[in-house]
């Protein structure tokens, strides 16, 4: 397949705001796709030249952009600039500039849109080359890469091809629409989606996925196994208001605590560590301590921990609360900060041992295992757990983690395996009980913001058009609109978060009956607190938040199909008769 080709099908992606023919696009784009070039065109899609969770990086700043569209077009860089400030959008600048050029080695390319012959291998292996360019005069390099990239190009394919270093590919398609147009394209239909989602959950590598089912058909996407160096999608938890309803529902458990800090999937392969954030995000480079650790305490080979990371203070053996140790998430003042902040990691599963999936063996299994694996207490420490057959003993146990300054307790079902990417009752977390209120925060999306008159106005915002996220659909659905509770600095901030995220027309995978002021990509998670949950006619969740507030940002903690599901709300919606 030609770039331009390819560009044709991102052109037609960016145009439309209906998540069904966005899954159409794709199928159509992958099935003119051959086994050879289907893993690129994954990753390329998703403005990525690797899997997420690969820290191979393209990025380049906007100036070395601009510097080389000017080469490649002959113009200057300032011209760029200016241009880019008027239209916002570098694609866009690029685009222009190459339809104005009056070269005829490309005139043709330029006028038809098609006929630029560089294939999706060719550009695929420069935008490598430019990525791995390291060293003395890397920004030149890669300018130059570029730019001779872009001479060959025609305008449709300038554009998108542009944004990618830049991070800014807007085409909102998440891996759930990835995988449903994979189904659709090779297995018929996307309801078929759900063959795919198993070896999605054991290697959250999408390009893996669709070269496999390309060559070797869904027997051999079935056959793909855990692998060190892939991220596994995590567990996740259940809710349960009390310690009563969780023995009735799950009789006899393994209770751990529920640390407050965040996920960190540790990856061992011999000498080589890899960390992982619950949403698949490289962290590796951020922890220095836990590599050592993990080198140190390990006595395995190849193993996968599922581990919960926080800040320690060495002087008064105090954990920190979740605003502390959320500052060691940073790309830079890493060693700083490792030595201000240290943090300690509490492993509670293992998933991977010597060459061995361990998914599917029973929790109290794996955590025999996971026991044995872990030299003496270090910076990696074992999960304390205790098997609870009583109400009694559960309830002294939460009282216990609670006046430890600690959220509440996971409780998991002894004899369940590892549900990759799954949410169910094997897991329940349990907090402190505060009645007449939700027990639990909601995660809710940002889609818009509605203008508000009055002092507001001056930040632009009156009120935010807030959702949770459908995973059926992988569609975002409305359930409030925030407006009171949010100080004028955190307007500021969101107004400052917002502004890249802007697009003119509803977003392809929002499911909205408002329409706001303005449209947001759905990207900025926030943490809101509400009274109570109600029907609604008026939102698309067909539930709404009553007398909702801001409470956190949730920074980089998580993507926005990270954000409350629907199921998780109407299960929070019916809790609220049985207390
Ligand atoms: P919350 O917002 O309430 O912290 P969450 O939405 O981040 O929860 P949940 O699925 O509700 O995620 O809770 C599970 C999280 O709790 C895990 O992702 C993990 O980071 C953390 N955790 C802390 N201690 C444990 C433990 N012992 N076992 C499993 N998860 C734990």
């Amino acid at each position: 397949m030609t770039f331009a080709q390819f560009s044709s099908y991102l052109e037609k992606l960016e145009k439309t705001s209906s998540r069904l023919i966005l899954i159409d696009i794709l199928a159509d784009l992958f099935r003119h796709a051959s086994k050879d070039e289907i893993e690129k065109i994954i990753y390329l899609s998703q403005g990525r030249i690797a899997p997420f969770f690969e820290a191979t990086e393209i990025g380049m700043a906007e100036k070395t952009v601009a510097e080389s569209i000017a080469k490649a077009f002959n113009s200057t860089k300032e011209a760029v600039l200016k241009l880019y400030g008027k239209l916002g959008d570098m694609g866009i600048v690029a685009s222009l500039l190459n339809s104005k050029v009056k070269n005829p080695a490309f005139a043709e390319a330029s006028a038809g849109g098609q006929n630029s012959k560089l294939a999706v291998d060719d550009v695929f292996e420069t935008l490598t080359k430019i990525a791995k360019t390291q060293g003395e005069g890397t920004v030149e390099k890669r300018q130059q890469l570029l730019s001779d990239l872009l001479k060959k190009l025609d305008s449709v394919s300038v554009k998108h091809l542009v944004r990618i270093p830049l991070g800014n590919m807007r085409l909102g398609i998440g891996d759930p629409t990835i995988l449903d147009g994979l189904a659709k394209a090779k297995l018929g239909d996307k309801s078929k989606r759900k063959l795919l989602e198993g070896a999605y959950n054991k290697t959250s590598d999408m390009g893996l996925i669709a070269k496999t089912l390309f060559s070797g058909g869904i027997a051999a996407v079935n056959k793909l196994k855990v692998q060190v160096g892939k991220p596994i999608r995590s567990e996740l938890c259940e809710r349960l208001p009390t310690a009563e309803k969780v023995i009735e529902k799950m009789s006899s458990v393994d209770v751990q605590y529920k640390y407050d800090g965040f996920r960190v999937q540790i990856h061992k392969d011999g000498e080589r560590v890899s960390m992982f954030s619950r949403n698949l995000e490289n962290m590796t480079h951020m922890f220095p301590e836990l590599i050592k650790a993990t080198l140190q305490q390990v006595k395995a080979k190849t193993a996968i921990l599922d581990t919960e990371a926080l800040a320690y203070q060495v002087e008064s053996e105090e954990f920190l609360p979740f605003q502390e140790t959320t500052k060691r998430r940073r790309k830079y003042g890493i060693a700083e900060m490792a030595q201000k902040l240290p943090l300690k990691a509490f492993a509670f599963d293992i998933l991977y041992k010597d060459g061995r999936s361990l998914i599917d063996l029973p929790l109290r299994e794996r955590i025999a295992i996971l026991q044995k694996t872990i030299s003496e207490d270090g910076v990696l420490m074992v999960s304390q757990t205790e098997q609870v057959r009583d109400v009694k003993r559960l309830t002294i146990l939460l009282e216990d983690a609670i006046s430890k300054g600690l959220e509440g307790l996971v409780v998991k079902r002894l004899q369940s395996p590892y549900e990759a990417g799954g949410r169910n009752f094997n897991w329940v977390k349990l907090k402190r009980h505060s009645s007449g209120e939700l027990q639990d925060t909601i995660d809710c999306v940002i889609l818009g913001y509605i203008f508000g008159r009055g002092k507001r106005t001056a930040f632009g915002a009156g009120a935010l058009l807030v959702g949770v996220y459908d995973e059926s659909q992988d569609e975002f659905v409305t359930v409030s609109k925030i407006g009171t509770g949010l100080t004028d600095e955190e307007w500021r901030e969101i107004k400052v978060k917002s502004e890249k995220l802007k697009v003119k027309t509803k977003p392809a995978r929002v499911n909205s009956k408002i329409v706001p002021s303005v449209w947001v990509e759905p990207k900025i998670v926030i943490e809101v607190l509400a009274d109570e949950i109600t029907k609604s006619p008026l939102h698309t969740a067909g539930l709404a938040l009553r007398f909702p507030r801001l409470v956190s940002f949730r920074g980089l903690d998580k993507r926005a199909e990270d954000a409350t599901t629907v199921k998780e709300l109407v299960e929070m919606y019916k809790e609220q008769f049985k207390k």
